[in-house]
């Protein structure tokens, strides 16, 4: 065995998700739909595809995404039911208390999954075995949320493994992966059974001769980063495997950034620049009103099927114009691999300190970017976002919609700030 270099560290990350959340819930609501094959849609139609499925529904077959008329023929007893947010939006309340009860490092990665990070708690208030707690949790879950409640639970040392065990032993399950057992669980495991891994990046994986997770732990962070992903995230890849926690720059670093859905995915390049510039102008607006300078810049990509692609670089010198953004950010856009359809894209900006543009700069340059910059920004302050942009971002926000992902937490995020 080749020297793999896991990460020995004891496993402090919970990763917690209720299991097939929308059914379940409405299951506990409404006690007469328990047991049966129930699944959830957002508005019933003639066309609609079931959304969330009871287990009692998956296992005569159901499937997520699947067409309702599919789920009735293969079902004739399967009752449809209309989302209700408000419900879901109240259960994931309920979650975030009881998570927050353990640690102040939790993060919500959906609506229905969260994580726990233990580091800041292990030596006094968390003493207990990782699993001791787990099924605390799994109890208070049933009593504070609902007797039908379960949720699967991973521990792992970093985020990506701990999803991965919370994945091992649908419903009800509670999995640890460490560098002991690692290697085991991924020789049982396929590529795309890796949280990030469908079917795009197992294409590209399979052409470099990586079929299976144990072909991927052993490939070259080189051949990742070079041939894989043409980007930094294949370096990312080759920790993360390991067990070292790559899936944190958003919270360590504190970030600026903005993310949109395109109206209609698309692969071609002046309409991806185009969005990138609009987006670059709403995270340049959001920076100078924060007062501060960025060093870093990450774009990433949803492709279509369901897959994403980011690349990031750290800058030597600090920047906060739009201009100076959108430099950054094409050049990393520019880096994407070729016939990428994309879906939705974000941009942030990291390695913030606190601004020193208004100090007088020697070069003058420097100056006429800021004096610009804060007229265009008055501007639009007075006369509406976005009166004064870029030609060429004319298109953007046409092309652009307010991305509130359905899975996603910023929604929920915003309506509990806003209550
Ligand atoms: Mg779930």
């Amino acid at each position: 065995m080749p020297n793999i270099n896991l990460n020995t560290e004891e496993p402090l990350i919970m990763h917690i998700d209720l299991n097939s959340a929308f059914a379940t819930i409405e299951q506990q609501s409404r006690p007469s739909l328990r047991n049966k094959p129930i699944g959830v849609t957002n508005r019933i139609s003639k066309n609609c595809c079931v959304i969330a499925a009871s287990y009692q529904a998956k296992r005569l077959g159901i499937k997520v995404g699947m067409p309702l008329s599919e789920a009735k023929r293969i079902a004739p007893g399967f009752i449809i039911l209309e989302s209700d947010p408000a419900k879901y939006h109240y259960i994931y309340q309920k979650l975030i208390a009881i998570m927050k009860k353990y640690s102040p490092d939790i993060k919500m990665k959906s609506i229905d999954e969260g994580i726990i990070d233990f580091h800041s708690t292990r030596s006094n208030i968390n003493t207990n075995p990782l699993e001791i707690i787990g099924y605390e949790i799994k109890n208070t879950i049933k009593r504070e949320i609902g007797s039908i409640v379960t949720v699967n639970i991973g521990i792992g040392p970093n985020q990506f493994l701990a999803k991965v065990a919370a994945s091992l032993h649908k419903p009800d399950g509670m999995d640890i992966i460490n560098h002991r057992n690692l290697l085991n669980v991924y020789q049982s495991l396929k590529l795309t059974d890796l949280p990030g891994i469908a079917e795009h990046y197992q294409a590209r994986l399979n052409a470099s001769n990586i079929f299976s997770p144990i072909d991927f732990l052993n490939a070259t962070s080189d051949t990742l980063k070079r041939t894989v992903f043409n980007s930094i995230i294949g370096e990312d890849w080759y920790y993360r495997l390991r067990g070292f926690e790559m899936d944190n720059i958003q919270t360590k670093l504190g970030q600026v950034g903005r993310q949109w859905v395109l109206n209609k995915p698309t692969g071609e390049n002046n309409v991806l620049t185009s969005a990138l510039q609009y987006l670059c102008q709403t995270t340049g607006k959001k920076l100078r009103y924060e007062n501060v300078d960025a060093r870093g810049v990450l774009v990433w990509l949803n492709l279509v099927g369901g897959e994403g692609w980011y690349q990031r670089k750290m800058f030597k010198t600090s920047f906060y114009s739009d201009y100076d953004i959108y430099r950054r950010a094409v050049y990393l856009l520019n880096q994407r691999p070729a016939g990428t359809t994309v879906q939705a894209m974000g941009i942030t900006c990291y390695g913030l300190s606190k601004t020193n543009r208004h100090q007088i700069s020697l070069f003058d340059e420097i100056n006429k970017t800021e004096r610009l910059t804060d007229a265009i920004d008055i501007i639009n302050e007075n006369y509406g976002v976005f009166k004064i942009l870029s030609a060429n971002s004319l298109m953007g926000d046409k092309l652009i919609k307010q991305k509130i992902p359905f899975g996603g937490t910023e929604y929920f995020q915003l309506l509990i700030s806003s209550s």
